[in-house]
């Protein structure tokens, strides 16, 4: 069987995952895109009510809008700031509609495992030649998909973290899930009769709790018994609205600065430095407890503390992963927020998110595993190079065009993570040449890939 004819399978068509396609189609190579929704971009679908952060000229890739160009695609406002629901509509669902792309695309296909034909995770012999396998899930049964490489831009929407600040449910949050969502509700739309005139806890201290908090403070004008709390983990308000003024995405700076004024106003009750280990139920409610400290009781939780990647279905191959991110080995000193806090990240490719099984790319908002401050624009950068060097165009994957926005939410330990990026990258620059995707070298490790 030769590899080399078989697709390259991206699992996931979310904006990263058409990325993808569309750069393999401009290299002349061929997608296969594999989506577990009903739709392209299914778990946008999700948070679609919510403003983005970042203006259009962030948010399409390149090589997309070339195609969508070519079939008098007319391209948004580059300034102006799209709801979830506006990306799909102007971008990722054209995209998913071209004839190019839509014949390479299956829906309700949803990818549950990954290999290589006649390779488990411990046999070497004649792996790197063996084409991938993928076991897909649809609505007429399963059946397994051959590829010569694979883009996993599979997202991480569908598997939030837990409320329990040990990374593990908090005792209690299983049983009582009936008044737990994850997330970003619709507390505006589908979700209005679960929260109006409820008492409502939001747990976390990103931007989707911050949306989620302001959405239910709207929600208090048209439906007034509603009750806002929040709860953060830290004691710092300082560090997490961060940015304000400073945030060059102008969008997320002022959420920031929304959010204080709120809180200046008294519409939402916050409760600081609480480390979540229960919730109990009783007839007054749920409440959540911290130690010794317990909240008042609630009828309904939101938990917005972030996403985790899905790596069951990569078990079957040879991944390596930084142990705190779960990303990547080489991409995790550049993102993982124990040492900088900025969501600033250098533009990044192939080098660093190979992993030891060659022709395998985590990419997009998997790619970051639980490090939060992935930005679209650098997921598509991330494809622009992947693809450059499964087409075995090194100097095109090795190249970096982007630059990223500062985002003003910088601790004082960035200036040395900054330093080690550097040398992390300086270490990767010298890796990969001859169009071998190089193996992995330990974060601690002083020297350069292997050859
Ligand atoms: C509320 C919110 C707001 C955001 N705002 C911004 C912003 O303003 N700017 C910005 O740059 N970024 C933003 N992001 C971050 C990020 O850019 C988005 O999450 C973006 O959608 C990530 O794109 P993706 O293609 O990597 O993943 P997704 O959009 O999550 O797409 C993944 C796709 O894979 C599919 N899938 C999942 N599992 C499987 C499987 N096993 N088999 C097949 N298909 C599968 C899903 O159905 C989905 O369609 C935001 C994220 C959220 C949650």
């Amino acid at each position: 069987m030769e590899s080399t004819r078989l697709p390259v399978a991206i699992i996931g068509a979310g904006p990263v995952g058409l990325a993808s396609a569309a750069h393999l189609l401009a290299r002349g190579l061929t997608p296969l895109i594999l989506e577990a929704g009903p739709e392209a971009g299914a778990s946008i679908e999700e948070w679609a009510h919510v403003k983005m952060f970042s203006p259009w000229q962030f948010n399409v890739d390149k090589e997309a809008a070339k195609l969508l160009l070519a079939d008098g695609w007319t391209p948004p406002p580059e300034n102006e700031y799209p709801t979830g629901r506006e990306l799909l509509d102007r971008f990722v669902r054209p995209l998913a509609d071209l004839e190019q792309i839509k014949r390479h695309l299956q829906l309700d296909s949803r990818v549950l495992a990954v290999t290589r034909v006649g390779q488990d995770v411990m046999k070497t012999q004649g792996r790197s030649t063996a084409p991938f396998l993928l076991r897909v899930a649809g609505p007429s049964g399963e059946r397994d998909v051959l590829a010569s490489a694979v883009i996993d831009a599979s997202g991480t929407y569908r598997t939030p973290n837990w409320m329990g600040a040990h990374g593990i449910p908090a005792l209690g949050e299983i049983e009582h899930a009936a008044h737990i969502a994850y997330g970003i509700p619709q507390v505006l739309g589908r979700a209005r009769n679960r929260y109006a005139n409820k008492r409502v806890l939001v747990v976390g201290g990103g931007h989707s709790a911050f949306n989620t908090l302001q959405d239910l403070v709207r929600l208090t004008r048209e439906a007034p018994q509603t009750k806002v709390f929040w709860v953060i983990r830290g004691n710092s308000l300082e560090r997490i609205l961060g940015g304000g003024a400073n945030d060059q995405l102008e969008e997320r700076g002022k959420l920031g600065l929304k959010i204080r004024q709120l809180l200046n106003d008294g519409v939402i009750e916050l409760f600081k430095n609480v480390a979540i280990d229960q919730v109990v139920g009783d007839g007054e409610g749920l409440a959540v407890k911290a130690g010794e400290q317990l909240l008042p009781p609630v009828d309904e939780i939101i938990v917005a503390t972030g996403f985790r990647p899905d790596m069951s279905l990569l078990a079957e191959l040879r991944i390596a992963l930084d142990p705190a991110t779960q990303s990547a080995v080489q991409l995790a000193p550049m993102i993982d927020p124990n040492e900088h806090s900025c969501g600033t990240v250098r533009p990044h490719g192939a080098i660093e998110l190979a992993h030891p099984e060659q022709g395998l790319f985590v990419v997009g908002m998997k790619s970051y595993g639980r490090a939060p401050t992935f930005l679209l624009m650098t997921g598509y950068e991330q494809v622009r190079s992947v693809v450059a060097a499964l087409a075995g165009d090194w100097d095109a994957a090795k190249r970096v065009d982007l630059v990223l926005p500062e985002t003003g939410v910088c601790n004082s330990d960035f200036d040395e993570a900054d330093d080690r990026s550097k040398a992390s990258a300086s270490q990767a620059s010298c890796c990969g040449a001859g169009g071998a995707i190089p193996e992995v070298v330990p974060r601690s490790s002083p020297g350069c890939c292997k050859p």
